[in-house]
């Protein structure tokens, strides 16, 4: 089963997918996803391996001095 009540097909949604993660969107919420099992669970996964990547690659994270400068940046900013 490729089609759903939407006009949205599994390819076109899974297509769209990582642009829907990039614009931090709540993908979770998306329409497709209320009807489409097989999605939910690609998202379940995917969900999962980010988190495990997460954990794998702690230092992909912008050390703290980073978040300092950015605040301080925006405080500024604010004046
Ligand atoms: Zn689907």
């Amino acid at each position: 089963m490729t089609r759903n009540g939407n006009n949205l097909n599994c390819a076109d949604f899974q297509a769209r997918l990582p642009e829907l993660i990039a614009s931090g969107e709540d993908v979770s919420s998306h329409p497709h996803l209320q009807t489409c099992e097989l999605c939910r669970a690609l998202l379940a996964d995917l969900e999962t391996i980010a988190e495990a990547a997460r954990q794998l690659f702690p230092s992909v994270e912008p050390p703290d001095e980073v978040w300092e400068h950015i605040e301080s940046a925006i405080k500024k900013e604010k004046k």
